[in-house]
């Protein structure tokens, strides 16, 4: 009794403050401006199936491609085995879905095998990261908490593996025993293992109940610390991946959109008959935000730009493939992707504080740089590697947008260009009366 009404409370605080911050990320999304994205619906479900369910572009590199698939699927899978636990910790029964029988055996026993895989990937991971130094993990933005989260999170999911096991294997050892509580049910192709080479048979019933229960809260509350902290982590992208990719852009990946004011106001002077369109400022958190040209700070972004950001799984295969980073430019697009949501969190904590939005005279650019925005070459090699369809290019030209238009800052090779562009028509320094003279 004691212990189920400590789990329903342990269980609520849990589900409350993952509520709580869901709800904050999804008004920190919503600071974005507007943006309708909801055209070519079956594409986007087919993209989406392929892309975020299938994870078809972690196949490129086909080992490590497998592996995050067994752990995403572990993720998925054994959880329904926390429906069990739930249902458990609350009514004080055990095992209460065994009633399936042979069906059953079958869900517990594969899950053993699933658990057994994301253990051993998990592990193989660690090694990647922290004894072969696979070259995008250690890129200068991977320092301190970046780097430190990948591996809390992995560590985690080895513990909790190996809490389920150990579990099974107390419990396998107690069926074996013929102890109240503990009926026959659920199959152990690992756990059993397990329990022979720790010798369970031989330790007295009290010690394995101690063991399994110790295993069955260790587990439980580990998943709902996991729960939590998914939102104030990189892994945010398991629950965010599948949104952002449905509402990925369709169109090809070199097309660059349009600013709507400038195409207006192009549209106006080509054609008398169309008005010039007006200036408008939206109110944002009890500030009137002004319509501005390109991004200056977060609110200048569209929400699925600020989705992108919340999504990135700081991989590092936009950076890997960037050919600004590879050839040492000061750029990487996980980086802009990382700087745009720390951005964005720190905005968050503005409005959480004082109740509305107060200017703290920061925005982007008080975190990228301009050098870092000038080394990019829009070839989009960053968004075409991208797992999850994330788009740094969009953000990095919106914010050359608003240097450009208005800040007029940009580098002087570009100056001269586009003083060329507006008196010879042309980026070159010759006049357009002179384009000929090489024919002479
Ligand atoms: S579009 Fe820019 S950021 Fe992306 S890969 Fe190309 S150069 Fe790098
Ligand atoms: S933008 Fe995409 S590819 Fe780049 S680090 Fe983030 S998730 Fe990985």
């Amino acid at each position: 009794m004691i212990s189920s009404i400590v789990f329903v409370v342990l269980l609520g605080a849990a589900s409350w403050l993952f509520g709580r911050n869901i709800l904050r990320i999804r008004r920190n999304i919503l600071l974005g401006r507007d943006v309708a994205i909801n055209d070519r619906k079956s594409e986007r479900w087919a993209v989406m199936t392929r892309v975020a369910l299938g994870q078809s572009k972690m196949m490129v590199r086909p080992i490590v491609g497998v592996l995050h698939i067994i752990v995403y699927a572990g993720f998925v899978i054994i959880n329904i085995e926390v429906l069990e636990i739930l249902i458990d910790g609350i009514l004080g029964t055990h095992r209460v879905l065994s009633f399936m029988g042979g069906f059953y055996d079958f869900l517990i026993g594969s899950f053993e095998c699933l658990a057994l895989g994301v253990l051993l990937a998990c592990v193989v991971f660690l090694i990647r990261r922290e004894g072969l130094r696979v070259k995008r993990f250690w890129m200068k933005e991977m320092t301190g908490w970046p780097r430190s989260d990948a591996s809390i999170i992995l560590f985690t999911e080895i513990a909790l593996m190996m809490a389920f096991l150990l579990m099974n294997a107390a419990d396998f050892a107690l069926q074996g025993m013929g102890q109240d509580h503990y009926i026959t049910a659920g199959a152990f192709p690992i756990s059993s293992v397990l329990a022979g080479l720790f010798d369970f048979h031989a330790i007295q019933p009290s010690s394995l109940i101690l063991i399994e229960r110790i295993c069955w809260w260790f587990h439980i509350i580990g998943i709902l610390a996991f729960l939590n902290y998914l939102v104030v982590s990189k892994h945010l992208h398991i629950l965010l991946a599948f949104p952002n990719v449905w509402y990925s852009s369709l169109k090809p990946k070199t097309e660059l959109a349009n600013m709507e004011r400038v195409t207006g106001e192009v549209k106006s002077m080509l054609d008398p008959a169309i008005a010039p369109p007006v200036a408008s400022a939206r109110k944002v958190e009890g500030v009137e935000m002004p319509e501005r040209f390109g991004a200056k700070d977060v609110f200048d972004l569209n929400w699925k730009q600020l989705m992108d950001a919340m999504t990135c799984t700081e991989c590092g295969r936009c950076s890997s493939v960037c050919p600004a980073n590879l050839t040492g430019k000061l750029l990487s697009p996980r980086k802009i992707m990382m700087d745009t949501r720390d951005r964005l969190e720190e905005v968050g904590k503005v409005i959480d504080a004082k109740g509305k939005w107060e200017d703290d005279g920061k925005g982007l650019g008080s975190r990228i740089t301009d050098e870092e925005l000038w080394a990019c070459t829009t070839c989009n090699a960053c968004t075409e590697a991208c797992p999850v369809n994330i788009d740094p290019v969009g953000i990095i030209t919106d914010m050359r947008r608003y240097l450009v238009m208005e800040e007029s800052k940009m580098p002087g090779s570009l100056t001269t260009m586009s003083t060329n562009m507006e008196n010879n028509g042309a980026p070159w320094a010759f006049a357009q009366s002179d384009r000929l003279k090489w024919t002479e």
